[in-house]
């Protein structure tokens, strides 16, 4: 019965998430955008300008191996078949409308998309090694309005489709010019994706899929499953086939440990309480010790940070393979909640620490420009049109 209903609230999730989709990614001259097609749309596209299966694989290697964008440098293609795919398709990415960095080193990009849309992308280079987490968008706006986000109010416009959501990452790649794409065990300085800008990735999970579908395969950008971590604030129907196909680290978004503060903080709870959250964290496919769950938990002054509110998370959570990510509330221009002192930060994670769990306390990154967890939202509105 259980597994009957969370499977028509999947259908339901999904339908209602292909109203928001993007436009088709083409310019208005009718080129066909590459970037953000599965291979066998590739060949698909390929085989119906003529040309063989084969060709698919080579350009796959263009498009994400070599990151080039311009059909004059695919070396292996002969210059009349270099012209011919130049007047049918186009390989692109966002424009950037804007680029900053902040004191940190973190660097933050407004993306417009083809029909004016926006979305912002983070990168946060680790302080001591030659690498960093590029955090993407999976829509403009959001439809949730968790209390303590800024993304949370800004209305939701759309989804981003596949291509701008593999963009966004090609874009940031461009700015390090990390061309071509770094095989196996060599360093890259764009080493993980976090999906955890703009948006709810698990109601664009279609998009999102295939976006990571291309991310991970190995002829292109090849980045390990384990170098991805998505995060949800709870669309329990959508978590199990999240593990089952595409096997991403999970974070879950928790923020309370009981009903009645996260019904408010998270409003997505009065749909998905905790105890079936939980219950799907539980069985979500390949944690383990070495794959730990992540939990986020933002620490709101007075709100969400007791002590007993640390015990009880460690007794919602116990035996699970999990981490507790400690977030200081980052403030926007707006917000009504003020972050937890220091001790009290101390004081929590020590309780989390003491039962087992690593529980570390994220440091604030890009909050000069706007850039730190919550932060990201643009002036996008939704036109008639879009859905
Ligand atoms: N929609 C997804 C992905 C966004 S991830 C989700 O909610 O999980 C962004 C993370 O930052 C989430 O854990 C979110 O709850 C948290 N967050 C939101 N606003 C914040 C703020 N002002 N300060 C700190 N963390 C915040
Ligand atoms: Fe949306 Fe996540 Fe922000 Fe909640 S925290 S409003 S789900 S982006």
């Amino acid at each position: 019965m259980t597994v009957m209903l969370t499977e028509s609230e999947r259908a339901r999730v999904l339908a209602k998430s292909a109203l928001f989709d993007p436009p088709l990614a083409r310019l208005p001259d009718g080129r066909r955008e590459l970037v953000g097609l599965s291979r066998d749309e590739l060949t698909a596209e390929l085989l119906a300008i003529g040309e063989k299966p084969f060709r698919a694989k080579q350009l796959w290697h263009w498009i994400y191996h070599q990151g080039v964008t311009d059909f004059g440098l695919m070396s292996t293609v002969s210059k009349p078949l270099q012209e011919k795919l130049a007047t049918q398709f186009v390989i692109g990415r966002p424009g950037i409308a804007i680029a900053q960095e902040s004191t940190d080193g973190t660097r933050k990009w407004l993306f417009r998309f083809r029909d004016g849309q926006e979305a912002e992308t983070v990168y946060i280079p680790d302080r001591s090694e030659d690498r960093g987490a590029v955090c993407i968008s999976s829509q403009v706006g959001c439809t949730l309005s968790c209390r303590f986000c800024h993304t949370g109010t800004q209305k939701l416009v759309r989804n981003l489709g596949a291509a701008e959501i593999v963009g966004q990452f090609m874009a940031a790649r461009d700015a390090y010019s990390e061309w071509p794409s770094p095989q196996g065990e060599t360093p890259r300085l764009l080493s993980t994706i976090v999906l955890m800008g703009m948006g709810e990735p698990l109601y664009n999970y279609e998009n999102v899929a295939k976006a990571m579908r291309i991310v991970m395969d190995n002829e292109g950008i090849a980045l390990s499953r384990r170098r991805i971590t998505l995060s949800t604030s709870g669309v329990v129907p959508l978590m199990d086939q999240c593990g089952q196909e595409l096997g991403v680290n999970l974070a879950i978004s928790l923020h309370a440990v009981r009903d009645e503060l996260r019904d408010e903080l998270v409003p997505l709870n009065r749909k998905y309480p905790i105890a079936e959250l939980i219950a799907a964290c539980r069985r979500y496919p390949g944690a383990s010790n070495a794959r730990r769950i992540t939990f986020e938990y933002v620490m709101l002054k007075d709100i969400n940070d007791s002590e007993a509110e640390a015990h009880e998370l460690v007794r919602l959570i116990a035996g699970i393979p999990a981490k507790v990510n400690l977030i200081p509330f980052n403030p926007w221009p707006g917000s009504s909640y003020e972050p937890s002192s220091g001790n009290q930060l101390a004081r929590f994670a020590r309780i989390v620490q003491d039962a087992g769990f690593a529980s570390p306390i994220r440091a604030p990154r890009g909050r000069d420009i706007l850039a730190a967890c919550g932060q990201l939202r643009t002036e996008s509105k939704r036109t008639k049109s879009a859905a």
